[in-house]
């Protein structure tokens, strides 16, 4: 069995954000990297927006292969990069960077991770109506995603204020650049939103209604809205089951929850810094399961 041991030649990869000491990457990296037998190392700093240029620089000087970016650091990476990959340009954040020659290479892989659970989970979405709740981080990568991959028809929702006119001007800027039909909705209107989803195949929770410690609230108030040939996911992984996921199973609705968006946003940014694929099965059994 393959041991991590740090080398004087071994590659540094790491997460930048504030706070950053929960994070399962650097257990799913550094196992990957053993299991692999790669001289690779991931470690976490806690890096705030302000101190994030001086780091970066400092990463590419010391030829950092890459690093990952959690909040509040995903926008103001978006600033610092040489180049942007055109889905993270149409997010608007970063989540990942590789560095090649003191160049430093920006990619957004949330909704590449979620677009692989749903397959993972026995899903094809390819070519469907997909609801979509929320439209913050998360949301935008999962939306421009889905777009990007061949989602037919993607109505974003969210609630009423301030962030709702960031709905309309996503679904806008999709619609510009991808082939997918888009419109928006407010979450408190339910009739409307009944409608929509009478038609959709695939209601996404990428809101934080849910998460704990607040995991006795849905972000859907009525549950009648869902109907039994709806798949329900949810992005949040704590706790396993939300309230909409059980909402959701009592009418009958196949339902997923956000860990293995988690475990394939990371298995994509490994393949960017290595090459190499993730070995999924020994990391799901030992971190995801
Ligand atoms: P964010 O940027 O803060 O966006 C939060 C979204 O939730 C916004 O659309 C917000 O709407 C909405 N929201 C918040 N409170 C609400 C309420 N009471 N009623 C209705 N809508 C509400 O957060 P994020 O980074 O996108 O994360 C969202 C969730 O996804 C979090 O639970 C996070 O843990 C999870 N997540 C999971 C993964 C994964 O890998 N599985 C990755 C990233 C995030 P307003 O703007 O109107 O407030």
């Amino acid at each position: 069995m393959n041991e991590l041991i740090i080398t004087g030649h071994t590659t540094l990869t790491a997460l930048l954000g504030s706070p950053v000491t929960h994070s399962v990457s650097p257990l799913m990296h550094n196992e990957a990297f053993r299991l692999l037998g790669l001289d690779y190392a991931y470690l976490c700093f806690d890096v705030t927006p302000d101190k994030l240029k001086c780091v970066t620089d400092a990463f590419r000087v010391m030829n950092v292969r890459g690093f990952n970016l959690t909040m509040p650091d995903k926008t103001k990476m978006f600033e610092l990069a040489d180049e942007i990959s055109p889905s993270a340009a149409m997010i608007g954040a970063v989540n990942t960077v590789v560095q090649e020659n003191g160049k430093l290479y920006a990619y957004n892989t949330d909704g590449i991770g979620y677009m692989q659970a749903v397959k993972d989970a026995g899903f094809d979405i390819i070519g469907k109506h997909m609801v979509l709740l929320g439209c913050g981080g998360a949301a935008t990568a999962i939306a421009v995603q889905a777009a990007l991959d061949g989602v037919k028809r993607l109505t974003i929702v969210n609630r009423q204020g301030a962030s709702y006119q960031k709905a309309v001007k996503l679904a806008d800027t999709i619609a510009k650049n991808t082939s997918c039909q888009t419109d928006t909705c407010l979450l408190e209107d339910t009739s409307a939103l009944k409608q929509i989803i009478a038609t959709a195949h695939i209601l996404t929770n990428a809101t934080s209604v849910g998460m704990a410690p607040m995991d006795s609230v849905s972000p859907l108030a009525d549950e009648t809205l869902l109907h039994p040939e709806l798949i329900v996911s949810d992005i949040i992984y704590n706790p396993r089951t939300t309230l909409l996921m059980k909402q959701a199973k009592a009418i009958g609705c196949p339902t997923f929850n956000g860990l293995y968006m988690l475990l394939y946003q990371g298995a994509e940014a490994f393949r960017l810094w290595t090459g190499k694929a993730m070995p999924i099965p020994q990391i799901k059994e030992k971190y995801f399961s």
